[in-house]
């Protein structure tokens, strides 16, 4: 039996120091992961429960080459678009009820996202109780670099998270400081859903959100996870 349109491709993120893909199954996000943007974004982020938002597989794009950096059309019906620089979680496995001590074991590597926000689109979800799916979850909205497989990286929980745009830093903060670590974003999502191989968690971003404008080149790291790297246009 075939299907009766064209199937669509597996999304695949390179795996560094390799020729393999990392195949994409689901795209998760955290919110207000770090107090400063909770406090940024108008919240009290005192352990109030992580809560979850998702994206559809195909908003990857791959901007793996800081010196050539993957040109993204604005995207349309927006005149608010924001970065929010991101530590990404790559699951080589999953299962529901996940225990914290056992999270890190279903890891399969970490990279570095951006999760792209229609702002304008998010607070009119926000004011009016909507989904955030338009504001979120658009075409392009996920640009990635590279997946860092944990035998070459272990399991960062310091180190610089940074984002400059054009050259000068607008968000800058260090793991360390995410309000909910990664094993127990891991637990607790999976108490929501079953988690499973070819998920990827973007993990929250520190404060320092703002405005993206056409023209503009966005590149960002965390210290041994790689780059993300895109030019606007
Ligand atoms: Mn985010």
């Amino acid at each position: 039996m075939g299907y009766v349109v064209k199937a669509p491709p597996i999304v695949g993120v390179p795996v560094h120091g390799t020729s393999d893909l990392f195949p994409v199954r689901r795209i998760f996000c955290v919110g207000r992961n770090y107090a400063a943007h909770a406090r940024e974004m108008g919240h009290d982020p005192d352990r109030e429960p992580p809560f979850f938002f998702s994206k559809p597989a195909d908003a990857i794009v791959i901007c793996a080459d800081p010196r050539n950096p993957t040109r993204i059309p604005y995207p349309p019906a927006t005149r608010n678009l924001h970065h929010e620089m991101e530590l990404v979680v790559a699951m080589k496995s999953g299962g529901a009820e996940i225990p914290v001590d056992k999270a890190l074991e279903h890891v399969f590597g970490y990279g570095v996202g951006l999760d792209m926000t229609r702002r304008d689109l998010q607070n009119q979800a926000k004011d009016m109780g909507r989904p955030w799916d338009m504001g979120k979850g658009f075409d392009q909205s996920a640009p990635i670099g590279e997946i860092y497989p944990v035998a070459q990286v272990g399991h960062p929980a310091k180190g610089t998270i940074q984002l400059d745009v054009n050259g000068k830093t607008r968000q800058k903060s260090d793991l360390g400081a995410l309000i909910w670590s990664v094993p127990e974003t891991i637990s607790y999502l999976s108490g929501l859903v079953t988690l499973a191989a070819g998920d990827l968690i973007y993990s929250g971003t520190p404060d320092g959100v703002a405005a993206v404008i056409k023209g503009d080149t966005l590149s960002g790291f965390v210290d041994g996870c790689g780059t993300v790297s895109c030019t606007y246009i």
